[in-house]
């Protein structure tokens, strides 16, 4: 009997073609089927997709499958995470502009998803800086504006020179960005939005509760030490420099207190300018909201009064 190969490029697209045909995948708006939502990280359309895309996408696919065999309704979208700074200095970069360089990374990222063969509902894909999809964001935004959820003030962020772009904190690595690996980031002062999260700090404490059996103890105990509720009292240091408030879990020791430390953000904003002093009296609390001290400052990084 003569000997068959086995060729993979036919079979494989045999079953591309097959499955896009009968739109096997797509979500039923009205289904009687309970409903099974699986959302993976959208990737970012850097233009190609490698390795690491395939072994976690194939996490969410296997989980969409077991789900869609087992009579789940599975809701599988797919898209990208192509709205931002990194976007358009690639395109600075590769001198096109950034719209043109963002759809044909897409365009090439989803030729390449479609033969991985992932059950994707195609249907749904959404593209994040396309009006169509960012109009919720802004939509979300001014309702959190309108409520005082969203405001601004000047903080100290971590800013690279060569990106152009403000750093979190994790992308701030030994010092240098962790796309220039031998750009030092600088602390710069900008005016910055800021969400009201703490307010929601109560609400998300008390909904760990609905999680427990469900979700490793270990993670629930991360989730809440991340949320960090606190229950103390806030005290006001009077010192030449303006009031000086902290937050104690102890105020029963207060009466202890000779040194406030705070971190160079504090002094930046504090109204008078710094002056280094040798004065030192021991405190004199009047009550545990308002406690006088004499002022001292030590010149460094982390500034003490005492
Ligand atoms: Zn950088």
């Amino acid at each position: 009997m003569p000997e068959k190969s086995y060729d993979h490029k036919q079979v494989e697209m045999k079953w591309y073609e097959r499955w896009g045909a009968e739109d096997l995948y797509r979500a039923e708006e009205n289904s009687a089927r309970p409903k099974f939502y699986v959302l993976e990280m959208l990737p970012y359309p850097s233009g190609a997709l490698h390795i690491g895309h395939i072994r976690n996408y194939a996490i969410g696919d296997a989980l969409a499958r077991y789900k869609w065999m087992r009579g789940f309704n599975v809701l599988h979208p797919m898209g990208w995470d192509a709205f931002g700074l990194p976007a358009e200095n690639a395109a600075i970069a590769n001198q096109r502009p950034p719209r043109e360089w963002t759809q044909s990374n897409i365009a090439k990222m989803k030729a390449t998803h479609r033969r991985f063969q992932f059950s994707y509902d195609w249907n749904r894909e959404v593209t994040t800086c396309e009006p169509d999809y960012y109009r919720w964001n802004q939509w979300f935004f001014l309702k959190m504006l309108e409520r005082g959820i969203a405001y601004r003030k000047k903080a100290l962020v971590n800013w690279c020179p060569q990106c152009g772009t403000v750093l979190a904190n994790e992308q701030v690595v030994n010092g240098c960005c962790w796309r220039h690996e031998t750009t030092q980031v600088e602390q710069r002062a900008l005016e910055q939005w800021f969400f009201r999260i703490t307010q929601y700090a109560d609400e998300l404490l008390a909904d760990t509760a609905q999680l427990e059996g469900n979700w490793p103890e270990r993670v629930l105990t991360m989730q809440r030490n991340w949320i960090g509720r606190s229950e103390g009292t806030e005290v006001d240091f009077h010192s030449e420099f303006g009031p000086i408030r902290v937050f104690t879990t102890r105020v029963d020791t207060i009466y202890g207190a000779t040194c406030v430390r705070a971190p160079s953000r504090w002094w930046m904003r504090a109204p008078t300018k710094i002056q280094a002093t040798s004065k030192k009296t021991a405190s004199s609390p009047a009550s545990t909201r308002s406690i006088h001290t004499a002022a001292s400052v030590c010149p460094s990084g982390w500034r003490t009064s005492c």
